[in-house]
């Protein structure tokens, strides 16, 4: 089967910065944040059981998914979480899988924010961490957001630390410079990606 990188960082690190550049090399993406739309899309099975649970005010007048609403419902209610958690992780997961097995490039990127955080690292063959100090996390989500930095950095401290990404990483980007300089470090680990897949598809 596909040999699959799975690519983390923080909020703002420049995984889609990232992603895109293995995407003009012709690597497929399977993005899970995509995929998680996607398996509460109208006419989901997933959008079905979520209406079934919570009843029909938890849709907008045009029938897709309020997912203001949602998150008000399970704000206070550890347990409507919960069950929210084991009704779409696994549907994400399988669906992620069908769409690696689909694809025909040489290996697949698996971009997943959380991704250590929620366990899909064991979907995956190797993990890629986009690397950047909380300082930069923080002024270039300002910038692209338009958020204060305080909402940004309780992001942050939701999610998974630096110290532990970076442990966990088989490989790191460094994104704290030029766009030129993370170009080039995305071609390298390319090269190597395309001799690892090769090796182990041999
Ligand atoms: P999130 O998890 O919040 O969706 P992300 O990890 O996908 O974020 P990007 O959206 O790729 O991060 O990058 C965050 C912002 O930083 C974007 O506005 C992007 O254009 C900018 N950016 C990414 N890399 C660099 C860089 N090397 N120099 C300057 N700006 C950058």
């Amino acid at each position: 089967s596909k040999f699959v990188v799975g690519l983390t960082g923080g909020i703002g690190s420049g995984k889609t910065t990232v992603a895109n550049l293995f995407a003009a090399e012709g690597i497929t993406l399977v993005d899970a944040d995509i995929v998680a739309r996607e398996v509460v899309a109208p006419g989901s099975k997933g959008l079905e059981a979520i209406v079934t649970h919570f009843g029909a005010e938890i849709l907008t007048p045009e029938g897709e998914l309020d997912r203001v609403k949602l998150r008000q419902r399970i704000f206070s209610h550890p347990e409507e979480r919960e069950w929210l958690n084991q009704l779409l992780h696994p549907m994400i997961r399988q669906e992620m899988l069908a769409q690696v097995e689909k694809a025909t490039s040489a290996y697949v990127i698996m971009v997943v924010p959380l991704l250590f955080e929620n366990g899909l690292d064991r979907l995956v063959n190797r993990t890629l961490v986009v690397d950047i100090s909380p300082e930069l996390q923080i002024n270039r989500t300002v910038k692209r957001d338009n958020v204060d930095a305080s909402q940004v950095n309780n992001i942050i401290s939701s999610q998974c630390s630096r110290s532990e990404k970076l442990a966990r990483a088989d490989d790191i980007i460094d994104n704290q410079g030029e766009i030129s300089t993370l170009k080039q470090e995305v071609l390298a680990l390319h090269q190597r990606y395309l001799q690892l897949s090769g090796t182990d598809n041999a």
